[in-house]
């Protein structure tokens, strides 16, 4: 099957996969979207001179129904697929169709990875959400979570991968500002009781931020689209402060722009993805993360 890789493909193309395998997919609903196949196809031209056995293999998108999930990872593991990568709404849901998960899927609650295991008979999930965020942090913004006041902005999936990264690395404070307060709260609770020494606080959405942050993070969906109002409020952004917003697209999120109209160092969210998709990338091929973030960035960032 010569399918393109940046067909939206379903699980009727599944069903008559005839590649012999080897393959990777994104799997989520919807997935047009997705960029990881630009990035994944990118890093695997490239590692073919280093692994030629890889010169075979392509990244594709699976928009399968969450009431679908459980047939389609039967289906992806009789076919051989090296590699899935999950996104909304499947990093929680396929949980209990995983052989194994690793400790940091354990802890976050949701696999954005999972691998081919054949002694095991299935997948094995992992999480690189938290670790893309750290290094995207580190390679963009030139910091180390460990010692940051942090003000995040969000209670969602993104929100919690940014909030245990930020505790597993001991940050000094984690202050948690949600629109919706019954997910914040939610969030807070399970926070705490995975790291109960931590300074993890709240503060309500409606209420201007007052504080000492030393690093802003956006985690809300505000920032995707051109009219998006920027999350934080502008006038509170001072020198001293760096702006991590995880949204990406094809302009500035606001958030970033006022920060950057102040000369204060910020990024959006395209080095996370790319980080945790070459995290991904390493997992399955051996190949180190540090050498193909490059060419994953740049995929994404033309
Ligand atoms: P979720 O649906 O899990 O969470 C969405 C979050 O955005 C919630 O906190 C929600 O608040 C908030 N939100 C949505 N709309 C508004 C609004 N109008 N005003 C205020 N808050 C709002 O999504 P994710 O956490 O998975 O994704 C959040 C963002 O992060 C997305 O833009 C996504 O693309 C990006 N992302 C980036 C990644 C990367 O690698 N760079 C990885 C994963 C996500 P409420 O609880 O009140 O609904």
């Amino acid at each position: 099957m010569s399918e393109s890789s940046d067909k939206v493909l379903t699980l009727k193309d599944l069903r008559s996969w005839k590649r012999s395998g080897g393959d990777f997919a994104v799997v989520g609903y919807p997935v047009a979207h997705s960029l990881s196949p630009k990035m994944h196809n990118a890093a695997l031209a490239m590692a073919k001179y280093e692994k030629p056995e890889l010169a075979k293999c392509k990244y594709y998108k699976f928009e399968i129904h969450p009431e679908e999930l459980g047939e389609a990872l039967g289906l992806f593991y009789e076919k051989k697929f090296k590699g899935i990568n999950l996104t909304l709404p499947h990093k929680v849901i396929a949980l209990p169709f995983l052989k194994e998960t690793s400790p940091m899927a354990d802890t976050v609650g949701a696999a954005n990875t999972l691998c081919y295991n054949e002694e095991l008979g299935g997948f094995t999930g992992e999480n690189t959400d938290c670790d893309g965020f750290r290094l995207a942090v580190k390679s963009e913004l030139g910091r180390d979570l460990k010692g940051e006041n942090i003000l995040l902005l969000g209670a969602g999936g993104a929100a919690r991968a940014v909030a245990i990264a930020a505790l597993t690395e001991v940050c000094d404070s984690l202050t948690i500002r949600n629109r919706s307060k019954e997910r914040a709260e939610t969030l807070f609770r399970e926070l705490k009781e995975d790291f109960p020494l931590a300074e993890i606080s709240l503060i309500p959405w409606d209420v201007e931020p007052k504080g000492e942050f030393s690093l802003i993070v956006n985690a809300t969906s505000l920032g995707l689209h051109e009219d998006d109002p920027s999350p934080f409020p502008p006038k509170l952004l001072r020198k001293g402060m760096a702006v991590f917003d995880a949204t990406y697209g094809v302009h500035t999120p606001a958030l970033v722009a006022s920060a950057q109209r102040k000369e204060i160092p910020a990024t959006d969210g395209r080095a996370m993805l790319a980080w945790q998709g070459a995290l991904a990338f390493e997992i399955w091929t051996g190949i180190s993360a540090q050498d193909v973030f490059p060419v994953m960035h740049e995929a994404i960032s033309k």
